[in-house]
């Protein structure tokens, strides 16, 4: 059973900021903001996968947004990256 859950280091936001106050990807979910639970253990998500779960993703994204008070247009980490060529594109449906 593998689940998925916000990442526990960037709380879902993919980056954070260090001590210069850059903005950098999360090491612990390589910048998805979102990681897998197996066993109770977190493990990075594959790229690969990636395109297969936009709809959990987004589902969790908007769970998130909605926790934090923030009502527009959910910013998604991952489309941001599919964005700058980081990661595949999901297929179209
Ligand atoms: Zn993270």
């Amino acid at each position: 059973m593998i689940e998925i859950i916000r990442c526990v280091s960037c709380e879902g936001f993919g980056w954070s900021e260090d001590d210069d106050g850059q903005a950098e990807d999360c090491d612990w979910c390589g910048g998805i903001g979102y990681v897998y639970r197996r066993g109770g253990r977190d493990q990075q998500i594959p790229i690969a996968d990636l395109p297969g779960l936009s709809d959990q993703l987004e589902q969790l994204e908007t769970e998130r947004m909605r926790e934090i008070g923030y009502t527009g247009e959910a910013k998604k980490p991952w489309e941001q990256a599919v964005r700058e060529g980081k990661f595949p594109k999901p297929p179209r449906s």
